[in-house]
């Protein structure tokens, strides 16, 4: 591989004598869609949430394009977020709540008024821009945190269950929607799922996650029809 857009080497993390990631490594590539994969308590948000600057690693380092970003605080990090518990602002309209990634970053007024109207016509909302969240669906809760995540042009994604309370028809349509835009973007996406089937159909490679550590790691076909260990062959097999 070339320089990974993402390099993890031997991350640990501990709460007190709690190991929670025991000594992980990953590549990930440019432009690739990556799906964290596993049972709940396994690891999967707390490797997302050092991505993202939210935590910090115990031991071991986080790199973006050949650079050490550990000591960079979230903002600085060129990492757009859509995390369930990380919602909108109820009390900001959509157009402010997209907009605020931008004044974060300190864009010029006028800019951000075309790049706020640009995001939300990628998400297909362009006449809720004076709207507040609650008066939102939730699907199109989710499209305006696709489209806050997004606003700034970052190189990377990172998505944790973002589509876990949407109901079926919703859900399948935003993953259509979000691999349509990784897709035309070149993003690269980390996305955490604990649904098999999401998993399979929507990633380019698959880590599946077990107390910590990545017990296998390939393409949706090599862990489907390969399971490397009998942990992996029954979480694959599980139905929702
Ligand atoms: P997953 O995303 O796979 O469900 P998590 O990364 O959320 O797993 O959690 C992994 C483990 O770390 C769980 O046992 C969880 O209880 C524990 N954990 C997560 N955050 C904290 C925290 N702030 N303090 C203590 N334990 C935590």
């Amino acid at each position: 591989m070339a320089i990974p857009r993402i390099r993890f080497d031997q991350i640990t993390k501990s709460y007190g004598s709690l190991r929670v990631i025991d000594g992980l490594s990953l590549d990930i590539a440019k432009g690739e869609f990556i799906s964290l994969l596993g049972p709940s308590g396994s690891g999967k948000t707390t490797l997302l949430m050092i991505l993202a600057g939210f935590e910090s690693a115990t031991g071991g380092g986080v790199w973006l394009d050949g650079k050490r970003i550990d000591h960079l605080p979230p903002y600085r990090r060129d990492m757009g977020v859509v995390f369930q518990n990380y919602a909108l602002f109820p009390h900001m309209t959509v157009a402010d709540n997209i907009a605020f990634p931008l004044q974060m970053r300190g864009v010029r007024k006028a800019e951000i008024a075309e790049r706020v109207k640009r995001a939300l016509d990628m998400v297909q909302l362009g006449a809720m821009s004076e709207r507040y969240p609650a008066q939102l669906s939730g699907g199109q809760q989710q499209r305006i945190a696709l489209a806050r995540a997004l606003v700034f042009e970052p190189a990377v994604v990172l998505m944790d269950e973002p589509l876990g309370a949407l109901d079926k028809q919703l859900r399948e349509q935003m993953q259509l929607d979000i691999r349509k835009l990784h897709m035309r973007l070149g993003l690269t996406v980390v996305f955490v799922t604990h649904d098999q089937s999401e998993a399979l159909t929507m990633s380019d490679r698959i880590a599946v996650f077990n107390k910590g550590i990545i017990e296998q790691i390939g393409t949706p076909r090599e862990i489907y029809d390969h399971p490397a260990t009998r942990f992996v062959a029954e979480f694959i097999g599980e139905t929702n």
